[in-house]
């Protein structure tokens, strides 16, 4: 058996179903293709992929190739569709079986579709649910219909009901006759159509891509700061490294499992310290589920203006509010310095991104759509879930079972009392 281990956002060696189940076969090689689709435009007229994130992607394949030759297995890397190179590729490499993990979202399935319908019958696609805390086989669900609105339900029944598996162990090397004549080169930021830059020193997290690094930041945020002990003390902070975990970007493709990061909080609080902060990065792991378990339940209405609650809004578009929104230039200095923020280093806080949102659909009653899609483009940590179900919710289409507006006002006196924040971020004009 030839197979081949087809990556999407499951970029990681470690706990990977994909990796471990093909290398039962005799011949185990590794694909990802940089789609030129998601380094072009988007519906709303933003380009799907900005620098910040495609930087982090070319670090990340880098480091996993790295990962991959340690163990016998060559990662074969195009700057070309899925749909035209890897039907190709089987062929070549006469390639009988294909696993990667299993998405469900537009484009993903499209990609995936695609493929499956240009090669052989005979070749076996093996997908697998891998990016969850909670596997979807083991939730206490009969079905997704039974998915519930309200967070709070969703996360008490799983935490009584739901272990989080163990991680895999990490598959052996292969023998050396596993390497394969590969020239294939990780592109750079100019092939995928964007520009050079260096990060900017006021970024509240210097992010470099790949395993690896994923896996330092766990040891630097939990085991040689403990910082994880104030996580819930300090996870609204804004500036700075250290107020929350930064795991998301790399969580979101997949260089680090969310069951890594479960079980060593939980070897945390067996060996150092448990409390309610080092839980509350669980609790937070689980916010992430649920936004997978929406989409999984309401498919492509994520997607749609009235959202999975089929709310009907009279929402505006204006190209100048749209503009003074991105380019901080709105009255309001806060959510000003945060979007200064996204615009200079792809990241935003969790309480900036509540706050622009809820800014942008409720206050300017902007079609949230292309609020959401904004954030697609400029976020380091973009997923697809994650992204347009807290826009969703902050925009009154979603889960928020309370359905509230942000007082930025109020909001900014409560989390930048001396105004550091937007000090920070407001000393010069962007555009
Ligand atoms: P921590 O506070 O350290 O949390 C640990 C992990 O829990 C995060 O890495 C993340 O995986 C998960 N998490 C925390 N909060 C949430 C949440 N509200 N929803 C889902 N997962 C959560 N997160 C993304 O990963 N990708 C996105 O595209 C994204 N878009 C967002 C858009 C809006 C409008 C809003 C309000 C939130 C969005 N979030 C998104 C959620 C959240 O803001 C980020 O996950 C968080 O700020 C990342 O920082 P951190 O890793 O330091 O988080």
């Amino acid at each position: 058996m030839n197979n081949l281990i087809w990556f999407r956002n499951d970029l990681r060696i470690t706990d990977n179903s994909s990796v471990n189940k093909a290398c039962s076969g005799v011949k185990v090689m590794g694909i990802y293709c940089f789609d030129p689709y998601y380094f072009g435009m988007g519906d709303y007229g933003f380009k799907k992929t900005e620098k910040f994130r495609a930087q982090f992607l070319i670090e990340t394949v880098i480091q996993l190739k790295e990962n991959l030759k340690k163990l016998n297995i060559p990662l074969f890397v195009y700057l070309d569709s899925p749909e035209k190179r890897i039907p190709k590729f089987i062929r070549e490499h006469d390639i009988h079986a294909v696993f990667l993990q299993k998405e469900w979202t537009r484009d993903e399935n499209k990609a995936r579709d695609a493929v499956i319908a240009n090669v052989p019958a005979s070749v076996n696609f093996e997908e697998s649910y891998d990016q969850f805390l909670f596997h979807p086989d083991d939730i206490p669900y009969n079905s997704l219909q039974q998915i519930p609105k309200v967070f709070t339900e969703f996360r008490k029944k799983c935490e009584t009901h739901c272990k989080v598996r163990t991680t895999l162990e990490s598959p052996k090397a292969r023998p050396s006759t596993n390497q394969f004549k590969n020239n294939t080169e990780v592109p750079g930021i100019k092939n995928l159509g964007l520009d050079n830059f260096s990060i900017d020193t006021r970024t509240a997290f210097p992010f470099h891509g790949g395993e690896v690094n994923a896996q330092k930041r766990v040891q630097e945020y939990f085991w040689e700061t403990k910082k994880l002990t104030f996580y819930k003390k300090t996870r609204n902070g804004l500036v700075g490294q250290g107020y929350s975990s930064k795991l998301s970007a790399w969580l979101a493709n997949g260089s680090i499992s969310a069951r890594t990061i479960y079980w060593e909080v939980k070897q945390f609080e067996r060996t150092v310290k448990k409390n309610e902060d080092t839980y509350w990065l669980i609790f937070e792991l689980i916010w992430r589920d649920f936004f997978k378990y929406v989409s999984l339940k309401h498919g492509n209405r994520i997607f749609r203006i009235e959202g999975i609650l089929n709310k009907k809004y009279e929402w505006k578009t204006s190209k100048k509010i749209t503009e003074h929104w991105i380019s901080g230039q709105t009255e309001d200095s806060f959510i000003n310095a945060n979007m200064r923020e996204i615009a200079r280093t792809g990241w935003m806080s969790n309480r900036g991104r509540q706050n622009v949102a809820s800014f942008w659909s409720r206050i300017l009653e902007q079609d949230w759509r292309i609020g959401a899609a904004y954030f697609e483009s400029m976020l380091l940590d973009y997923d697809v879930h994650s992204n347009w179900g807290n826009w969703m919710y902050n925009s009154g289409v979603g889960n928020d079972p309370r359905n509230r507006t942000f007082n930025s006002k109020r909001q900014a006196e409560r989390y930048d009392p001396n105004g550091k924040f937007q000090a920070l971020w407001l000393q010069e004009t962007l555009f």
